[in-house]
């Protein structure tokens, strides 16, 4: 199965891509890891990226595609797949359906977690990370999954720390963007006949559930 999910940040994209790994064995490949991942190893890019990022700017088209068509042309590239954060603008479902046709794979859906902008401004407030480079801990979240030690990783003890880009004036920012460069894409799919529209804003167990009903599984 291959899918791609969209939706503004907080609305649980990252969450439903991790019941679908365990659920349907497939591989997320989240943009915003990678490029996070390049930031924190100082490549050149990752140098050239950081101040957009630390704004809650997109990061320019060019570039992520780079990032994913070097991961999709790689001896280990993905089969079955959930694209978590990718493609985020039109330009970019635009190179990854080139990309997709050239590795000979399609996609079977694209899903749409739809929220309410206010909604999104109240769930990021509550989003935590840890900040060890080291630790493979997934994020927190002090409303709906709260570290067991209040402010500490489960895993590894480290301070957990509120993410330059999910603070307030920031998150602001990237909904605006979000907006502005999701409607082409939305309509995209919609054409394609790949669009799935589900609610993010139900319990993360029903949302799942009506995922998997979206997608025919
Ligand atoms: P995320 O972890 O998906 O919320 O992404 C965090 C940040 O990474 C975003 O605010 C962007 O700056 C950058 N980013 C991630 N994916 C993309 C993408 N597909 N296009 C442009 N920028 C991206």
């Amino acid at each position: 199965m291959r899918l791609v999910l969209v939706g503004p940040p907080g609305s649980g994209k990252g969450t439903q891509a991790e019941r679908l790994v365990r659920q349907f064995g497939l591989m997320s490949i989240g943009t915003g890891a990678m490029l996070r991942d390049a930031i924190s190893r100082g490549t050149e890019m990752g140098n050239q990226i950081k101040p957009l990022m630390d704004q809650g700017l997109l990061v320019p088209d060019p570039i992520v595609n780079d990032v994913v068509a070097e991961l999709f042309r790689s001896p280990n590239r993905p089969d079955c797949f959930v694209m978590d954060g990718y493609p985020r603008t039109y330009s970019q479902a635009i190179a990854f359906d080139a990309l997709l046709i050239q590795q000979f794979l399609n996609l079977d859906a694209v899903i749409n977690l739809t929220i309410p902008d206010e909604e999104v401004v109240r769930r990021i407030g509550g989003r935590r990370c840890c900040p060890n480079p080291n630790c493979d801990a997934s994020s927190y979240n002090v409303f709906f999954r709260p570290p067991k030690v209040p402010g500490k990783c489960d895993k590894c003890g480290s301070d957990l720390i509120l993410r330059d880009d999910d603070k307030e004036e920031t998150i602001r920012r990237r909904l605006r963007e979000f907006h502005n460069n999701t409607e082409l894409l939305i309509t995209h799919y919609r054409y394609r006949n790949l669009l799935r529209e589900v609610s993010a804003t139900d319990p993360v167990e029903t949302i799942f559930a009506n995922i998997v009903r979206a997608i025919g599984k």
